[in-house]
């Protein structure tokens, strides 16, 4: 679709050059959300794709993905991880999360993981990944400083976060205790490929690592939850830690109810659960 009220198109070199400070100013990644509806409001698109970043940056305490990175990229690497790194157990979790989105394969090898994050839907399937694996977040604010935060401190409600007028997702480290760990990966949706109502995601950390278990879920819910649990609950433990979530906090669209996705959720749980047992 047209954007008829771009007037500029910057494309950014270096982070000196990244200057977004005007209302309407506005980051483009991918384009694959922007380009796909009406936005009035945008003026000058901020093109991100030419900052050089390396989309993927494997090293021994875990993986780096630059926000311009591709879904097609990480759904790839599940493979190429099998034999670089046969201990990171959680390898297949990256292609599942990427098939949880609802998408052909021109949009997967367009739509960057940065720009799935900063749309924060609750079907943000980038968002499972990184919820699922204790992903962090690295922002760049405009003064040239950076923080870094969880994707659950992120996101803090539908189509809502954190970022602040000129900040720049700049890159996820998914760290290597969590690529170590089995997972469990459950999606469920009203039709097969179809946007995901719940995303349930279970991790069994490796006993080298503590042997921690973590329940994720996300979609169902507004905003990713995660439960940390020292190990393998049991199921009336899970239960417990599941009726935590508000009932307001549960998604409610065309996708779902908020009371079927609370109970499918319990389900799914309990099956993650038994998975990773
Ligand atoms: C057919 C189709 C199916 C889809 N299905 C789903 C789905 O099932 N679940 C779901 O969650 N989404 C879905 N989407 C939306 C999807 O999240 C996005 O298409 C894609 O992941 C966004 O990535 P992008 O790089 O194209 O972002 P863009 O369209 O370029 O940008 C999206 C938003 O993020 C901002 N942004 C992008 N990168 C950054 C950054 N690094 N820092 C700060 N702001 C940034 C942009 O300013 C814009 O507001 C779908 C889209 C299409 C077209």
């Amino acid at each position: 679709m047209d954007l008829i009220g771009v007037e500029t198109v910057s494309f950014p070199a270096c982070r000196d050059d990244l200057s977004i400070v005007e209302r309407g100013d506005t980051v483009l990644a991918g384009g694959t959300w922007l380009f796909s509806q009406p936005q009035p409001q945008v003026r000058r698109l901020i093109d991100i794709t030419r900052l050089g970043w390396d989309p993927i940056i494997l090293r021994d305490n875990g993986i780096e993905l630059a926000a311009t990175c591709t879904l097609s990229d990480i759904s790839a690497l599940t493979d190429r991880l099998v034999s670089s790194r046969p201990s990171w157990l959680a390898a297949p979790l990256l292609r599942q999360c990427c098939s949880a989105l609802l998408a052909s394969f021109k949009i997967c090898r367009t739509a960057t993981i940065g720009g799935n994050i900063c749309l924060s839907f609750p079907a943000g399937a980038m968002i499972s990944l990184v919820s699922a694996l204790d992903g962090t977040l690295t922002v760049w604010r405009p003064d040239g400083s950076d923080y870094t935060l969880k994707a659950g401190e992120f996101v803090v409600g539908d189509a809502e976060n954190v970022l602040a007028r000129g900040e720049v997702l700049r890159a996820v480290h998914l760290p290597a205790s969590a690529l170590r760990g089995r997972t469990a990966f459950r999606k469920i949706a009203p039709s097969a490929l179809g946007r995901s109502s719940a995303v349930v995601i279970g991790r069994r950390d490796s006993e080298h690592d503590g042997g921690g278990f973590v329940l994720s879920v996300t979609a169902a819910t507004l905003r990713p939850f995660v439960f940390q649990f020292p190990a393998i609950p049991d199921a009336s433990t899970l239960r417990e830690a599941l009726s935590a979530i508000p009932t307001d906090a549960w998604t409610n669209d065309v996708h779902g109810d908020p009371d079927w996705r609370a109970a499918v959720t319990a389900l799914l749980a309990e099956q993650v659960r038994d998975e990773l047992t």
